[in-house]
């Protein structure tokens, strides 16, 4: 049995046996499956974990700003009031967790993030946004920013506001996840891939092959969410993918800085690197698509020079790469959404994209109390409600529903 395997300092790869069974085999180890993975098996679950590359977290969970968000951004980029809600509240709900669990991970604590916008009606539904959606922020008056950041462009006519967003050390926290996995007895296979024997059984190719069947399974593969949907099904699964470009350079301002305009940047500062890119720069695309485009590249570099113009000189220093957001389209919006998906197509087989790293924690919960009737809790009495029989009428519900 898994949960009898030691692992960590024992090699587990030569004592397992070629078939096992677990409670739930979570399949894609970026921030979504360390997290699901990890808060399983506090609950005592056996957990099998398959990461497809030789090192974890592989996507768009290391590839990112490393912006640890409590909503500053998104109450005022999410045009959809409800949406807008919905987002902001889980990244809330996430940046608790993740700054208290991992608090450690947070770089910088006491270095304050700010947001600007140059247009006064931004600025005004800003206020509005954050005031309604329990937002934290304090605006400072221009000439007192100056005085801080002497080279921001004070040509600009900017409205400027201190948030309470952080900046995450997003590798730490996976490796705090990975070590508490292990703590926990999950099984971690890297280097993995994976085919069904049938709906509750996979096989999986790795050094040696294995085959695992378990209760629930939940695939957390980000951009590849459609090949595992495939396998399962035999269908396509309908997705759309958007692109940004990051782009790395010598840091050059003392504060990071988050553009709430179009093409105006958005700079995230890790220790001597500044993170940058232009804000709403995603393009949608078919397919997951990673090369970058010098245009893009150019395009987020104008917009920088826009707010630091003495930023012109490190055109030289520009590293760059391309992160991709997937989303399912369910047919209602096919927009560009940051909204978290969960999606059961079959029984017991859960399709997982967190919208947001700061949205994951949120999400897992949710995973879990979905799954909540299929973990298995002997030792604790269930609760009333647990045993309770829904008679065959759905009278009672209808009436409920019937209230006013
Ligand atoms: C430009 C950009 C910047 C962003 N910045 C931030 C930010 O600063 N803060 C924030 O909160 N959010 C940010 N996000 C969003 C965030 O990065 C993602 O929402 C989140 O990381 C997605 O996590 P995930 O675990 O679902 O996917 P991923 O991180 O993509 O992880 C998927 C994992 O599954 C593995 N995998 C794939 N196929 C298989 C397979 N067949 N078998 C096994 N494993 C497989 C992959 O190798 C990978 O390790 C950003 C997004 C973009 C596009």
């Amino acid at each position: 049995m898994l949960r009898e395997i030691e692992v960590g300092t024992r090699n587990w790869r030569n004592e397992l046996s070629s078939s096992f069974h677990c409670d739930t085999v979570v399949i894609g180890a970026g921030v979504m499956g360390l997290l699901l993975a990890k808060k399983l098996t506090d609950l005592g679950q056996s957990v099998t974990l398959i990461e497809q590359k030789n090192t974890l977290a592989y996507g768009a969970s290391i590839k990112n700003h490393g912006w640890l968000h409590r909503g500053t951004a998104h109450a005022v980029s999410i045009k959809d009031k409800d949406q807008a809600k919905s987002v902001v509240q889980k990244l809330i709900y996430g940046f608790d967790y993740l700054s208290s669990y991992a608090r450690e991970c947070i770089e910088r604590p006491f270095e304050p993030m700010y947001a600007v916008t140059q247009d006064q009606t931004v600025a005004e539904q800003a206020v509005c946004a954050w005031e309604e959606l329990g937002v934290d922020y304090e605006e400072i008056a221009k000439q007192d920013f100056f005085k801080i950041d002497p080279d921001i462009n004070g040509d600009l006519p900017l409205r400027i506001f201190q948030s309470a967003d952080l900046h995450i050390n997003n590798r730490m926290l996976f490796q705090k996840l990975l070590t508490d996995i292990k703590k926990n007895n999950g099984l971690v296979i890297q280097g993995a891939d994976f085919s069904y024997k049938s709906e509750d059984e996979i096989e999986i190719h790795s050094e040696k092959n294995f085959i695992v069947g378990a209760e629930s399974f939940v695939y957390c593969t980000g951009a590849n969410l459609g090949d595992a949907y495939r396998q399962l099904t035999g269908s396509d699964l309908d997705m759309s993918f958007w692109k940004s470009h990051l782009l790395f350079l010598p840091r050059f301002s003392p504060f990071s800085m988050v553009s709430l305009d179009r093409d105006m940047p958005i700079i995230i500062n890790h220790g001597e690197v500044s993170v940058v890119n232009r804000a709403y720069d995603e393009a949608q695309c078919t397919t997951p698509d990673y090369s970058t485009d010098p245009v893009e590249v150019d395009r987020a570099f104008k917009s920088l020079c826009k707010l630091y113009p003495f930023a012109k000189g490190l055109k030289k220093d520009i590293q760059s790469i391309v992160c991709v957001k997937p989303s399912i389209n369910f047919g209602d919006d096919s927009r560009h959404s940051v909204n978290s998906q969960i999606f059961e197509p079959l029984p017991n087989h859960f399709f997982v994209l967190p919208g947001k790293m700061t949205e994951a924690p949120y999400v897992a919960d949710e995973v879990l109390h979905r799954i909540y009737e299929r973990l298995d809790f002997s030792q604790i009495t269930p609760r009333p409600i647990d045993i309770f029989q829904v008679s065959s009428s759905s009278e009672t519900k209808f009436q409920l529903n019937q209230r006013p």
